[in-house]
């Protein structure tokens, strides 16, 4: 925050822009929105706006830090085309070039994206990249989406599937692991790349891993085919970055599969170009319902004006919202930071869902912490705030095992008939439980119990 606007590189005009947007479109603009973002509104600081109809607020708000960013770095642009998604993902920062003209960019980064190769190239839109420091290569955003050497090392244990996602995949695109529910891989384009990505081996790569839509039609035939599947979750890559007309085609064609109950949504999207949200989406997806969307979240950081109105649409659309976020060393990894964003997610009517160790993939160990961390940061929140602002914190297991939560263990042990259990605070209480013995194993370990006759 305290140098976003203030290091030393002089502005500079707009770069040319692409001709069309590169992947996950196969060649095909999307379809023009159809709110024109003529005249963003400014955005009260209390919070009204959270709660407020939307048909109030009917163009996409522009905070003052993204109006500043934009005069000084894309000053050719207007503020209509700054509110347009489209001219966001045209804009994108990809490589080198694009970064030092914003950026002051480390010897460790510069050469990290000047060696880059393969999937999970650098992809920044210009609204994120407003949210960074042009500064400091520790600043939390930028720490997750500008690539340093350490990206490049390879530690015990590490892989680049480390979920075994490519074992359970039964077509292309297509990862059926649990009983009933699949995830559907529907594009590699994701509007920006993070470092820490579990699907850096596929995310922004052409080949083995092009998604288009006879890849769709064969994941569609599996589903129709498997009449246990009830859960169909939509990811990539991220299916927001699909054109409006595409994902309309694909919801409904997996609407119409009798046993599909339920859709679900995973997506970065609202957080990294909220404007992707406009009218003409939210009244698409209102009519796929029963519809549910995961949020992927990382810092406080995120909690801007845009990304409030982003969310407030999507619920007023009626779309239950979740949030995802994985834990990153030396980003997030610290009780005041995540109780911040869950609260705020909580405000925007996100609820923390998912508290994610971060997977092992190749080149990830700057990221990891210790699990203990994780488990010390649930602590820090339980019985401090809200139980609805604390996320489940689950490990995705190496090897294709799936998603194991771990909770800081409240047990003490047992007493006679007594369970003894630890609160919040640290103090011992006991519930009476005469026909149990849960807890018992506790004391059978030798656990010392001073409270025990107390
Ligand atoms: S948005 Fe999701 S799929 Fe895309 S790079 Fe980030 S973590 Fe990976």
């Amino acid at each position: 925050m305290k140098d976003r606007m203030t290091s030393g590189l002089a502005p500079a005009p707009v770069g040319a822009r692409p001709a069309s947007i590169e992947e996950g479109e196969e060649g095909r603009p999307p379809p023009s929105p159809v709110t024109a973002n003529t005249d963003p509104v400014a955005f009260p600081s209390n919070l009204r706006p959270f709660l407020a109809p939307t048909h109030r607020l009917p163009r996409f708000p522009v905070s003052p830090e993204a109006k500043s960013f934009r005069r000084r770095f894309f000053a050719e642009a207007s503020l209509a085309d700054w509110s347009d998604w489209r001219w966001q993902v045209r804009n994108r920062i990809r490589d080198a070039v694009g970064l030092t003209r914003l950026f002051s960019l480390s010897a460790l980064e510069h050469r990290a994206v000047e060696a880059h190769c393969g999937s999970l190239p650098v992809g920044i839109t210009p609204y994120y990249a407003s949210l960074m420091s042009l500064t400091d290569p520790d600043e939390p955003l930028r720490r997750t989406h500008i690539p340093v050497m350490a990206e490049y090392l390879e530690a015990a244990g590490e892989a680049t599937d480390p979920l075994s996602e490519d074992a359970d995949t039964v077509v292309p695109g297509l990862v059926h692991r649990y009983p009933d529910r699949v995830l559907f891989l529907t594009t590699p384009f994701c509007s920006t790349y993070c470092r820490y990505c579990t699907r850096s081996r596929m995310v922004g790569a052409a080949g083995e891993y092009a998604f288009g839509t006879s890849q769709w039609e064969r994941a569609i035939a599996y589903i129709e085919s498997h009449p246990e599947i009830r859960d169909v979750l939509l990811s990539g890559g991220d299916p927001l970055a699909l054109a409006t007309d595409k994902l309309d085609w694909l919801l409904k064609r997996l609407r119409a599969i009798p046993h599909v109950e339920f859709l679900r949504i995973g997506t970065k999207v609202p957080v990294v170009l909220p404007m992707r949200i406009t009218r003409e989406l939210t009244r698409m997806l209102k009519r796929h319902h029963p519809l549910w969307m995961s949020l992927h979240f990382t810092h406080p950081r995120e909690l801007t004006p845009e990304v409030t109105e982003a969310c407030g649409r999507l619920a007023d659309a009626g779309i239950p919202l979740g949030s995802q976020t994985v834990l990153l060393k030396g980003i997030n990894d610290d009780v005041a930071t995540l109780g911040q964003l869950f609260r705020g997610l909580l405000v925007r009517r996100v609820r923390p869902y998912y508290l994610y160790q971060c997977d092992p993939i190749k080149g990830s160990a700057h990221f990891r912490t210790s699990v203990e961390k994780g488990l010390e940061i649930i602590q820090g929140l339980r019985g401090h705030t809200s139980g609805y602002a604390i996320p489940s914190f689950v490990i995705d297991a190496p090897g294709g095992g799936g998603k194991i939560p771990l909770l800081p263990d409240p047990v003490v042990g047992r007493d006679g008939q007594d369970l003894l259990l630890r609160n919040y605070t640290g103090a011992v209480f006991r519930y009476p439980d005469p026909d149990g013995t849960f807890g018992g194993d506790k004391n059978a370990r030798g656990r010392a119990l001073p409270w025990a006759s107390a």
